[in-house]
């Protein structure tokens, strides 16, 4: 019998439902966890669920926002200056930029342009799945390969599905939520081989921190000069404004006259436009994150490694964290103490992806994590 992904997250979180019901002796209970988990002075909910980035944004961007409060009356101004500062950040011309409410804006927008019945949209599992449901939307057939052992993209698979019909191939790069790279190199071949039936949207969400591997070079930095490539990128993640919802993609002219085509007139809002253009303003805080990410990477896993727990490499501010035991129990065990984590990966029933908060914040996720080592869980 072959189950889908749905039913499955509907059978574990059921699963989890019924246990919590069960409190298990000599388990603390959870009012009582709740009241220990906010001991430690941080504050809750402790969201380790969303990737953000947990230092905020640069204090030029948050200048901006504040800036931007005077004039909230006004309709933004069209987006020119936008473009045109993305433009110069990245060498292209303006019309090669699209600029969306968040890159889920661009995502749903390049689903509008390529997607409708009879056409598909081939994606990774797992990856990043909210195209999915713009493709499910314009009647598209979803085709998912799976990643390969190494947890980066089947290439060659996804080629074979993308021999017969059109439409749209989706590639996370680095990957959510394994956090794991597909090479530069077998990406370009990929992309030589992509028939011109299809375009591709690769999805540069983590960029940032994703600098530092050979493996990786953005498509952005180093075009390949194919103008069905789609590049999205955010300011969610590293420049930290995922509140003020801005993201864009950088494409040939053509391609972005296509995408562009459903924008939402005024959907991008005055105060998200101001502080992106303020971010790329100071790069020194896109460093000073990056840098901090890194160390924070390394600490979770050296408290990984002191836990004889497992983790996959990550080249992102999240890790997918091996919990040796079903995900679903962890999850619960964290939501008694107040964290919010990911949801599960059907996909990986023993993996949690665990964004990188403060210093504090996982100093505090692992005094959690060791609680489980001093009484049953309650499953
Ligand atoms: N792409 C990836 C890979 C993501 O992980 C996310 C959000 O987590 C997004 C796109 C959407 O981000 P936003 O709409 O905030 O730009």
């Amino acid at each position: 019998m072959t189950i889908t992904r749905r039913e499955l997250l509907v059978q574990l979180m059921g699963g989890m439902a019924a246990s919590a019901a069960v409190t298990p002796p000599n388990a603390v209970t959870s009012k009582a966890m709740s009241k220990m988990a906010g001991s430690v002075g941080i504050p809750r909910p402790i969201h380790l669920d969303r990737n953000e980035n947990a230092y905020g944004a640069s204090e030029k961007a948050i200048a901006a926002i504040r800036e931007s409060a005077s004039e909230a009356n006004r309709y933004p101004e069209p987006l020119g200056a936008l473009r045109e500062a993305l433009a110069s950040q990245h060498a292209v011309d303006a019309e090669q930029i699209v600029v969306g409410c968040g890159s889920s804006e661009v995502l749903r927008m390049a689903a509008t342009a390529f997607l409708s019945q009879g056409k598909k949209l081939i994606l990774a599992s797992p990856t990043f799945e909210l195209i999915r449901q713009y493709a499910q939307a314009r009647k598209a057939t979803v085709v998912e390969v799976r990643l390969r052992k190494n947890y980066s993209h089947d290439l060659n698979a996804i080629l074979e599905v993308a021999r017969k019909g059109s439409g749209l191939v989706y590639l996370c790069n680095p990957n959510n939520p394994t956090g794991t790279l597909t090479e530069r190199k077998e990406l370009e071949t990929f992309l030589g081989n992509l028939p011109p039936t299809f375009h591709a949207v690769i999805d540069e969400a983590y960029h940032h921190y994703a600098g530092g591997s050979g493996a990786y070079t953005s498509f952005i930095d180093r075009p390949v000069g194919n103008p069905r490539v789609i590049v999205v990128r955010t300011f969610s993640k590293a420049y930290g404004l995922a509140g003020v919802r801005v993201g864009y993609a950088v494409t040939s002219a053509e391609t972005a006259k296509k995408v562009g085509a459903d924008r939402l007139p005024f959907g991008l809002n005055r105060t998200g436009v101001m502080a992106a253009i303020a971010a790329l303003g100071d790069p020194q805080y896109i460093d000073e994150c990056t840098r901090r990410n890194a160390d924070d990477r390394q600490e979770f896993f050296n408290q990984v490694n002191a836990r004889m727990l497992r983790a996959l490499d990550s080249h992102t501010n999240f890790v997918c964290l091996n919990v040796m035991r079903p995900a679903v129990q962890i999850l619960e065990h964290y939501r008694k103490y107040n964290f919010l984590l990911a949801p599960l990966i059907p996909e990986m029933p023993t993996y949690l992806r665990i964004s990188l908060g403060k210093p504090e914040e996982m100093h505090e996720f692992w005094r959690v994590w060791d609680v489980l080592g001093s009484h049953h869980m309650s499953m």
